[in-house]
């Protein structure tokens, strides 16, 4: 990929909670520079802080130390210009698939008109114009994590942030998301930041894996996926770079304590 612009600076983060025996160091001195339309996955271990750190992306948690910057200003809070998207859908059950994917413009105040066609086109992007007036629960997993999609998409959003989004989908299913992912994230040249801990999903979809160890969480190394798309899990080069990303991560998960 050419070289873009810097989107997103994370610098020498450190997050602790307080739990009930005391502090948990869930971050330490995490940096990152994400560039404009990269696909990066944080993989890693259960425990390891990838959610925390995605959390602080999106505003939802403050670093207990250290800044993110995207396009230069501090992250300090939610915003649409940082789109969540969760592994239970996090859908109002009460919408509709129209209503839940224009909700955002809706509610941001944007002419009834254009918040109609950012709809109808986001729906059609995610292949659910014919269930526009379904309810979440008459909806596969599949078809539910569609409409979380939309309805970040059609906030006009800059970077798409990823909590294990396909973890509860079956394999199937989760295949076919990460193909449409990937076809969404190229056609509308959206950052995407994608929490997993499947070395398979990161080495399928990334460009970038920032690989993280536990104890406390820290980036451990970025592998670069220079694999042409669509990528073929059966190939001699696919499976080169699992290796690569398998023997990274379970390098340190012999010597670092993880809780989960
Ligand atoms: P991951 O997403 O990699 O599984 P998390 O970011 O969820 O990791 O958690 C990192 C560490 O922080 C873990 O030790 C976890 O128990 C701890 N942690 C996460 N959220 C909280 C919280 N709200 N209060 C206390 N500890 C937390």
């Amino acid at each position: 990929m050419l070289e873009q612009p810097p989107i997103l600076e994370i610098s020498d983060v450190q997050k602790f909670y307080q739990a009930s025996n005391g502090p948990v160091e869930a971050l330490r001195g995490v940096n990152l520079t994400i560039r404009k339309g990269e696909f990066i996955c944080l993989l890693g271990a259960s425990g390891c802080g990838k959610s925390t750190l995605l959390r602080i992306l999106a505003g939802f948690e403050k670093a207990t130390k250290g800044t993110v910057a995207m396009y230069g200003f501090p992250v300090d809070r939610p915003g649409p210009d940082r789109g969540m998207v969760f592994q239970d859908y996090a859908l109002f059950p009460w919408l509709t698939v129209r209503e839940n994917i224009g909700f955002g413009p809706k509610h941001r105040g944007i002419a009834s008109k254009m918040v109609a066609e950012l709809t109808e086109k986001f729906m059609k992007m995610v292949g659910l114009s014919a269930f526009a007036d379904r309810y979440p629960h008459q909806l596969s997993g599949g078809m539910k994590q569609r409409v979380a999609i939309a309805r970040v998409l059609t906030n006009d959003t800059d970077m798409l942030l990823m909590d294990e989004p396909f973890g509860a989908l079956d394999a199937l299913t989760r295949g076919k998301l990460q193909e449409e992912l990937v076809d969404i994230w190229r056609s509308t040249g959206l950052t995407v930041i994608f929490v997993t801990h499947s070395v398979e999903e990161a080495v399928m979809l990334a460009d970038r894996v920032i690989v993280m160890t536990a104890g406390p969480g820290r980036i451990d190394c970025a592998i670069d996926i220079d694999l042409a798309r669509p990528r073929d899990v059966a190939s001699p080069e696919f499976n080169i770079l699992r290796r690569d990303v398998t023997r990274r991560l379970t390098s340190h998960l012999a010597s670092s304590r993880t809780d989960g």
